[in-house]
């Protein structure tokens, strides 16, 4: 028999507000079997995760989601409990106190490194350092991007890969319609880039991108897109091989690029296949001047191998985009080669009430919509556990409010950042922009208390 009544709901704690959050929280409500509460947490003031941080700043319609998510958030069930960091504000043991069941939903947020020579040189560093920047993410708001670059290689062959190329190919026309954050819109309106190379390790028939976004090369108003036919050769009998429409697709799209005679745009982006990074040159400076990048033939299993033949490309930038990494939560177990917390089925291995799902749970893939199913999973582990879970000690949310008070933490709930979202959209309005995006922290809070 479930220890839970309509007066003593299951009080369930969400840590993390981007897709897999929200959509856990939603599974909850949308069951019928328990009565619940759902506080959801974020380190930002603001939620929504890599929706708002993550997605391309010129794929308005991808973010449309964000209506869904404010209903699920906006359910008298629910809180928002933003600016509140676990591992800062809130230990795990606070939440056993005060939570009969946690879902930890915290993302990917670090990245994992090329591990050549050069690396760490001025002017190298992750996509995800640029995608913050760019989209306005408030740990990345006060950085200088040095935009001083005529060539930028960008290492990986995924959509996020794709993002940032297109991102640096765009005209300031073309950004001015995106809501890229006005401190990027500016740097890039005065960008010298002219040649973005994009480096993939393997073959188009390895390539994890998306049509969609292959396609929007072929649209760019500044751009050339340049393709070599022979890293892109596929045979008549491997073409028929496909099996995956998505793949295919690509390779059309790919074969049209190499076919395209150059319109002698100011900016190229070269779409390169079956190269790899071998080392990132440097000038007397410490800035990278060159990255030193080895021809690679597939093997049977289709794995890249070096031929050693081997080409230096002139870049002053270099961004990597091989794949996101999650970080270790205190006093959450985690495993350290996978960068997820352990668990099966969303229950995190030998814990009880402690939960997980999205990035964290599973790794770094999928769009929006996979958290949605990977969230269900989790709930439904959850609500099978509900009759044997122990009901926590000080299960209410005056006792999670006076925690926070006590701590003097600044929790920012929904209504506080709806003020920001409509500050930021109608900034944007009278601007000819679909929203300025305020990005420092402190900004923030000037417009969620009024100047306070
Ligand atoms: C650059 C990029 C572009 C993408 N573009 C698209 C796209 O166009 N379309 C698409 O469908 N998918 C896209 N995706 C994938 C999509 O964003 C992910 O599938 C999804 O965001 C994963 O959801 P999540 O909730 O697991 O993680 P996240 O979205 O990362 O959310 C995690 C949340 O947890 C919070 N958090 C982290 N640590 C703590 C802590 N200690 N305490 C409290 N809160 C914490 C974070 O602030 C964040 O809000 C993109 C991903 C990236 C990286």
């Amino acid at each position: 028999m479930t220890a839970f009544a309509p007066d003593r709901p299951l009080r369930a704690a969400v840590i993390g507000s981007g897709p897999s959050g929200i959509y856990a929280a939603d599974a909850l409500l949308k069951q019928v079997q328990v009565p619940v509460e759902v506080d959801v947490f974020d380190r930002l003031p603001t939620p929504y995760g890599l929706v708002r941080y993550g997605v391309a700043p010129d794929h308005l319609k991808i973010k449309s989601v964000t209506a869904l998510f404010q209903k699920v958030l906006s359910d008298a069930r629910v809180r928002f409990l933003g600016n509140v960091e676990l591992g800062k504000d809130l230990s795990a043991d606070d939440l056993q106190a005060h939570y009969d069941a946690v879902i930890y939903t915290v993302g990917a947020s670090s990245d994992r490194r090329l591990n050549v020579p050069g690396e760490d040189l001025g002017g190298s560093l992750s996509a995800t350092e640029f995608v913050a920047w760019y989209n306005g993410h408030p740990d990345a708001a006060a950085r200088e991007m040095l935009l001083h670059a005529s060539g930028v290689a960008v290492v990986g062959a995924g959509n996020v890969a794709l993002d940032v190329a297109r991102i640096l190919a765009k005209t300031a026309g073309e950004l001015h319609d995106s809501d890229i954050a006005p401190h990027a819109l500016a740097a890039l309106e005065h960008s010298k880039v002219e040649d973005v190379y994009l480096l993939s390790r393997r073959g188009p028939l390895q390539a994890k991108f998306t049509t969609k976004e292959l396609r929007e090369f072929g649209e760019l108003a500044g751009a050339d897109v340049v393709v070599l036919p022979g890293e892109i050769a596929v045979s008549d009998e491997d073409y028929a091989a496909i099996s995956d429409n998505v793949v295919k697709r690509n390779v059309d799209v790919l074969r049209e690029f190499a076919a395209k005679v150059p319109q002698g745009q100011p900016r190229r982006v070269h779409l390169r296949f079956l190269v790899s990074p071998v080392e990132l040159i440097g000038d007397a400076g410490g800035q990278v001047s060159g990255i030193r990048i080895e021809k690679n033939r597939l093997d049977e299993q289709g794995n890249a191998v070096g031929t050693g033949e081997f080409e230096v490309l002139p870049v002053q930038m270099v961004l990597r985009s091989v794949g996101y990494k999650g970080v270790a939560l205190s006093g959450v177990p985690f495993d350290d080669k996978r960068g997820v917390i352990p668990n099966t089925r969303g229950r995190i291995e030998h814990r009880s009430g402690e939960y997980t799902a999205g990035w964290i749970k599973r790794g770094p893939s999928g769009v929006i919509g996979t958290n949605k199913a990977d969230a269900a999973e989790t709930v439904a582990a959850l609500l099978e556990d509900a009759p044997n879970l122990t009901p926590a000690p000080q299960a209410s949310r005056a006792a999670v409010d006076a925690l926070l008070a006590a701590r003097q933490v600044d929790v920012v709930s929904l209504e506080d950042y709806l003020r920001l979202d409509a500050h930021e959209l109608s900034s944007g309005q009278a601007a000819g922009r679909p929203r300025l995006k305020v990005a420092h922290r402190g900004a923030m809070f000037d417009v969620i208390r009024g100047g306070r």
